[in-house]
C-alpha cells in the first residue's frame, strides 16, 4: 500500500484513481471541478482543498491533466508542486502532452532530485476503468521500476520507452499511425460496399488478409459489423475526435522539429480537423467514416 496524491479527476483520471483505492493505497485527490473529487470520495478517496494540500506526505504524485500547459503551471508554474516535495517522492504524468514540457519538467525535477516520469496511456476510458491501460514511460530506470508497483494497478501494459519525454514521443506516434490506419480502413470499407460487398464480409477478409490493423480488428467504424464498437452505438466515444485532432497536433510538432516527412499523417490530421470543424469533435474518431459515406 502506498500514499497516492492524484491531481485531476476527468474521464481518464477518475476510474483511474478509483482503481488505485480499490487496490487499497491511500488516495488523496485534487481536480479544479469540485463535482470530479465528489465522485471519488464516493469511492473511498480523500479530498484535498489543493494540490499542495494533496501531495503533503505521498510518496507517489500522478497527474492526469488536459495539455502540456496545465502539467507546467503545476509542477513548475503557478502551483510550483515541485518546490514542495520531499526528494523521495515519484512524480508520473499520465497527460498526453508534447515532449519538450515532459523533458523540461523532468529535468526540473532531477534538479530537485525527484524522480519523475512521463508516462501518457493508450486504451482510452473503458480501459482506464477496467485497469487495462497500457502506459508508455520516459524517465530513468530506476523511477520507472518504483513507478511499476503502482501502474499495475492501473493498466497492464507497461512499456520504457526511453529517457523523460520518451512516453510522449512514442505515444504521438502510436497515435499518428492509428489516425493514418482508422481513415484507410473507412476507405477500404467504404470502397467495398459502393461496389457491392457487405462491409462485414469484407471486414472478415480483410481480418485474414494483410490489410489487417486494429481499427478493423477491434474497433470497426462500419456501423452493424461489430456490436461492442463505438460505429454501432451511433459513434459514441471512446475516443473523441477532439483528442484525436489534438494529439495529431503533437505528432505533426514532434515530425517537423525533427524534419520528418510524414505526407500522411498531415493528411490524416487535415481530415481529422475537417470532421471536427463539421460539428464531430465530441464524437468517437472512428466517426470519420460518415465523411466518406456522405
Ligand atoms: P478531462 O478534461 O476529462 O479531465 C482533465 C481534468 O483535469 C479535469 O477534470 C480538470 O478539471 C482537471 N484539471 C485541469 N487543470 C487542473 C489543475 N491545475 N489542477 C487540478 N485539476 C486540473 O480529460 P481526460 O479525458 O481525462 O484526459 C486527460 C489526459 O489523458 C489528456 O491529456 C488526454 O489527451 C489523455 N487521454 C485521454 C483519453 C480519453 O479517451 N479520454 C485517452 C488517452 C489519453
Amino acid at each position: 500500500m502506498a500514499a497516492i496524491a492524484f491531481i485531476g479527476l476527468g474521464n481518464m483520471g477518475g476510474p483511474m484513481a478509483a482503481n488505485l483505492v480499490r487496490a487499497a493505497h491511500q488516495v488523496t485527490v485534487f481536480d479544479l471541478v469540485p463535482e470530479a473529487c465528489a465522485k471519488i470520495q464516493e469511492a473511498g478517496a480523500e479530498v484535498a482543498d489543493s494540490a499542495a494540500a494533496a501531495v503533503a506526505g505521498c510518496e507517489f504524485l500522478i497527474s492526469m491533466l488536459p495539455a502540456g500547459r496545465h502539467v507546467a503551471e503545476l509542477y513548475t508554474g503557478v502551483d510550483g508542486l515541485l518546490d514542495q516535495l520531499d526528494s523521495q517522492v515519484t512524480v508520473l504524468d499520465c497527460s498526453t502532452i508534447d515532449a519538450a514540457t515532459a523533458r523540461a519538467t523532468g529535468e526540473a525535477a532531477g534538479e530537485r532530485g525527484i524522480g519523475f516520469m512521463d508516462a501518457p496511456v493508450s486504451g482510452g476510458v473503458a480501459a482506464a476503468t477496467a485497469g487495462t491501460l497500457a502506459f508508455m514511460c520516459g524517465g530513468e530506470a530506476e523511477t520507472f521500476e518504483r513507478a511499476k508497483t503502482v501502474l499495475a494497478d492501473m493498466g497492464k501494459n507497461m512499456f520504457h520507452a526511453g529517457p523523460a519525454g520518451a512516453g510522449q514521443v512514442a505515444k504521438a506516434c502510436n497515435n499518428m499511425l492509428l489516425a493514418i490506419h482508422m481513415i484507410g480502413t473507412t476507405e477500404a470499407l467504404e470502397m467495398g460496399a459502393r461496389n457491392g460487398l457487405d462491409p462485414a464480409v469484407l471486414s472478415q477478409i480483410m481480418l485474414a488478409s494483410s490489410g489487417r490493423n486494429w481499427s478493423l480488428e477491434v474497433y470497426n467504424p462500419w456501423p452493424g459489423v461489430m456490436e461492442s464498437a463505438p460505429a454501432s452505438k451511433g459513434y459514441a466515444p471512446g475516443f473523441m475526435v477532439d483528442l484525436m485532432v489534438k494529439d495529431l497536433g503533437l505528432a505533426m510538432e514532434m515530425a517537423g522539429q525533427a524534419g520528418v516527412d510524414n505526407r500522411m499523417g498531415q493528411l490524416a490530421r487535415q481530415l481529422y480537423e475537417a470532421h471536427q470543424q463539421q460539428g464531430n469533435g465530441r464524437r468517437d474518431f472512428s466517426s470519420i467514416q460518415e465523411m466518406l459515406s456522405a
